[in-house]
Order: structure tokens, then sequence, then C-alpha cells
């Protein structure tokens, strides 16, 4: 069945999802996102889903490595575990990623979905944990805009509003994280990413574009955290601080 289906990922469009993975992986690959093979990309183009396989260098990555499913087929599936594939590569094994990303795509509806393991998520886990807390919150940052205001909520947050993003605790395997990811968006409805302790992030959007774009935000505020903790500087701008500006108006 797997080869009468490679057409599903041969196309002359950079913007096909099959042509898209490869060099968005590859792009991230250069930004430390999902170095050692870890990490990854999937996107759905209405009822099909395009995955990367497991253990594949993520800069030399083709399309006809990657696999394909239905959406649809999936939900219908009686074991969670089991899954159905339009199209398998050959020699090559699914992600383990694959049940987080189908998370965001049915409970979230999202377009596409990116993990990273880069160091700055991570680290800020690691700053959460000195301090037992499991939600990354952060105000007064310009970037923040670049964060939408929530599942079914149009437009971004403002540069008043602060941005909270949930974290979950690593498990061994990562197919194990998928019903912690589940619950911290039950919590978190609004939130557009949940980071995992000393993992990574997880991150979605309705499409490519906005996935792409609130990662590269959050990994900007990831960065920047990291740094103003280093300077002593608070994550959330003080009352305070905020009363004294709004006096010299
Ligand atoms: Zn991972």
């Amino acid at each position: 069945m797997a080869s009468s289906n490679d057409h599903l990922v041969q196309s002359d469009d950079p913007n096909h999802p099959a042509n898209l993975i490869p060099s968005l992986c590859a792009k991230f690959w250069h930004l430390g996102w999902v170095t050692g093979t870890g990490g990854g990309c999937s996107i759905r183009d209405d009822d099909l889903v395009y995955l990367a396989p497991s253990g594949v260098q993520k800069e030399l990555m083709k399309s006809s490595d990657l696999y394909v499913m239905s959406l649809a087929a999936q939900s219908a599936s009686l074991f969670k575990r089991q899954r159905i594939y339009l199209r398998e590569p050959k020699g090559l094994k699914p992600s383990q990623c694959t049940p987080l990303f189908l998370a965001a795509f049915t409970k979230r509806r999202a377009g596409c979905c990116i993990h990273t393991h880069s160091q700055w998520a991570v680290l800020v886990t690691l700053l959460l944990e000195s301090q037992n807390k499991n939600v990354f919150e952060i105000s007064h940052m310009e970037q923040i805009k670049g964060i939408g205001k929530g599942f079914e909520k149009s437009g971004n947050l403002g540069y008043h509003d602060t941005l909270r993003i949930p974290v979950i605790e690593n498990t061994a395997h990562e197919e194990d994280l998928t019903e912690f990811l589940e619950e911290a968006m039950d919590e978190y409805p609004d939130t557009y990413a949940v980071l995992v302790r000393r993992h990574g992030v997880y991150v979605w959007g309705e499409n490519v574009h906005k996935a792409k774009t609130q990662c590269e935000s959050l990994d900007y505020l990831f960065q920047l955290a990291v740094e103003m903790k280093k300077l002593g500087l608070p994550w959330i701008r003080s009352p305070e601080l905020v009363n004294l500006q709004a006096q010299y108006k």
C-alpha cells in the first residue's frame, strides 16, 4: 500500500507540505532547535497529516522520507497507539512525536505543529523548576505581540498582556507525554504552546506561517527570559513601575 501512495509526497510546489517539512526542518536545525535528530515538525492539510520519520538527521531529510496519514482514519482507530498510514517510507520508523502532533491537530484544529529541543526552552523550564513553578509568565515585552490571543479568538496578544505557557514534566518516552500535553491544553485553553521540562517545547498554529512565527517569538522570549534572570530582572514588570510610567504620561 505504501509505495502506491508516493504521489502524496511528490510535488513541484515549494509550499506543498512534503516540501515544506524538509526545508523547515533544515532551517530549524541551523537554529539549534532539532539537533541530533530530536524535535521535528508536522503539517496538516485538511484531512492529510504529513510527518517526519524518527531518527532522521533533520537537515538532510527528503520528501520521500515522510509519512502521510488521514486524520479522520486515526480518530476512528480503536487503539490509540495503532496508527494507520496512507504512505510509509521504506526502512524508517514513525516519529514518537506523532501522537503529540495529532493532539494539536484534533484538539486545536492546528495546521502545523513544531517541536524543538531549543536550549532556551529547556533553560526556562529549569529556572521554573528551581522555583517549583509549572507555568512560564512574562509581560510587557513587544515580542508578546507575535502570539495569538487563543483558540478561536481573533488577533494577537498586546504589549500589556501577560503571556502564560504551561510546563509539563518529561517522561521516559516521548509518546507518553501525550496525555499530559492534552491536560495542559485543557487547563490553558488559549495556549499555543506547552513546555516540556528538561526537554523542549511544542508550538502549534492555525497554519505553517502562524506556527513558525509563534515558535520564533517564543524562542526569542525564552532566550530573553534566561538573560533577564542572569541580570536579576523580573519577567513580570512590577506594578510600581507600571504606576510610575503612568504618572509621567
Ligand atoms: Zn522531543
